[in-house]
């Protein structure tokens, strides 16, 4: 695609890295195709290759986001399915961030948007205040039919009817877990924030089995926090790098003490823009080399755990998963043959949905703050999902749990959670004991 920016817009590093991305695009359209956006609404604005003009045209033309733009580019999910898709290797995702930012110190969203999105970017990467937020929405919650029903306070809605009926007792247990007999490595585990409240067991699930297979395990060393992708997806660049260089900061000092094999992460969202943190803060001195040894060490639980000896499966073979593969797994990460491969070897027997490569609709905080987009989307994957007739659903994201899980009675669990069951650990919380295992399938007892 041809480009028109100036010398003096070139001079700025960010329009340089969006330049260079929009000269790769060569208008094909081959991502149209596997755009959830595009699928659900039809509207070539609300496609990779439309969003990818409208940014080129604000950009080029130097003008701030105006109501057009902000539409369709927060009707983007960051799914990143595209990217798999383009022959061309367009950068997406850096694009997309980079015009999520420019909206963000451009445009003046109308006040209860404002308010929402402040509110979230407050509430969300704290954990204590998100298990404050959660009690209360249990208060708030027969309020949210009512709440649908003003244009303005759906995504209030949506929020109160996410939110789980019951909050799981907090994980205060922190420092290192010792490996189990002979030592064979050490990793620093990634806390996070959301889903530490929402499922504290799939950290717990994830350092009991690194630690059955000889790992030291390293949790919340000091100044750890949330990644930075929920305000980072929001386009507030400054928090979004001021908590990437604190994390920096703890893992590196981590690395000096100890060393570190990796930085496991078990919510695919999260691993994503660590992945980045490299690209991120690619312009700042102090921590653009750090950055970038932070982000080589940073792995999918899954992509660890396949490079371990295993031991022989502790539970009887032949359940049936379906296999959600996050869209930060897929797309963002490329992590697609680990889990798969990981459920095979503990005995479970992988199902494939459909439509595999489209988004399940939680994205973030997409689902509170697109509802409607995102219940289309949920309820698209979880018929995909039931039609597999499998008993469990397994995934490595957080967000894609609670928005399937929301709108089915199958259970869904964290891959790891499964893991850790077949290779010796506790059955996970949400598969019921009332599921009885048959050869080749599990189902529910009558
Ligand atoms: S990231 Fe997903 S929703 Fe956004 S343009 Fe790409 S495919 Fe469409
Ligand atoms: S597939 Fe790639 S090159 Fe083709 S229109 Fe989409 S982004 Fe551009």
């Amino acid at each position: 695609m041809q480009t028109s920016f100036t010398p003096q817009q070139l001079s700025d590093p960010h329009i340089a890295a969006s330049e260079a991305i929009l000269r790769k695009c060569v208008h094909c359209g081959f991502c149209t195709a596997t755009c959830p956006t595009y699928v659900t609404l039809g509207n070539e604005l609300d496609s990779p290759r439309g969003r990818i003009y409208l940014i080129k045209d604000m950009l080029e033309n130097g003008r701030p986001a105006d109501k057009e733009i902000v539409t369709h580019v927060d009707r983007c999910l960051s799914c990143l399915a595209c990217m798999t898709t383009c022959p061309s290797g367009v950068h997406y995702m850096h694009l997309v961030d980079h015009a999520r930012a420019h909206i963000e110190k451009t445009y003046r969203r109308p006040v209860l948007d404002r308010a929402l999105r402040a509110m979230l970017a407050k509430i969300l990467p704290y954990p204590a205040r998100f298990r404050a937020a959660l009690r209360l929405a249990a208060i708030g919650r027969p309020f949210a039919p009512l709440m649908r029903r003003v244009p303005g306070l759906k995504p209030v809605s949506a929020m109160l009817e996410l939110a789980p009926r019951t909050v799981p007792p907090a994980d205060n247990t922190s420092g290192p877990v010792a490996p189990s007999g002979e030592q064979r490595g050490r990793v620093a585990l990634l806390t996070g924030c959301a889903q530490s409240v929402l499922d504290p067991g799939i950290n717990a699930a994830t350092a009991r089995l690194l630690s059955r297979l000889g790992i030291e395990v390293v949790r919340n060393p000091a100044g750890e926090g949330c990644c930075g992708a929920l305000v980072h997806h929001m386009g507030r660049e400054d928090e979004a790098l001021d908590a990437a260089r604190r994390n920096v900061d703890a893992w590196t000092r981590e690395i000096d003490q100890g060393g570190l094999d990796a930085i496991i992460i078990t919510t695919s969202g999260c691993g994503t823009t660590v992945k980045d943190y490299g690209h991120m803060l690619r312009l700042d001195p102090d921590y653009a080399e750090k950055a970038a040894r932070i982000a080589a060490l940073a792995k999918d639980v899954t992509e660890y755990l396949v490079t371990l000896d295993l031991p022989v499966p502790a539970i009887e073979p032949g359940i049936a998963v379906a296999y959600h593969s996050a869209c930060s797994m897929q797309h963002g990460q490329k992590v697609t043959r680990q889990p798969r491969e990981l459920l095979g070897k503990a005995g479970f027997i992988v199902r494939e949905p459909r439509e595999g490569h489209l988004c399940c609709g939680s994205a973030g905080t997409y689902n509170i703050l697109q509802p409607e987009i995102s219940a289309k989307l949920r309820d698209r994957k979880v018929k995909n999902i039931e039609a597999t007739e499998a008993a469990i659903v397994a995934t490595g994201n957080i967000g894609c749990m609670t928005q399937i899980g929301s709108a089915t009675a199958v259970p869904i669990v964290h891959t790891v959670e499964l893991l850790d069951w077949a290779f010796g650990g506790p059955r996970p919380r949400r598969i019921p004991e009332t599921l009885s295992i048959k050869p080749a399938t599990m189902v529910a007892a009558e």
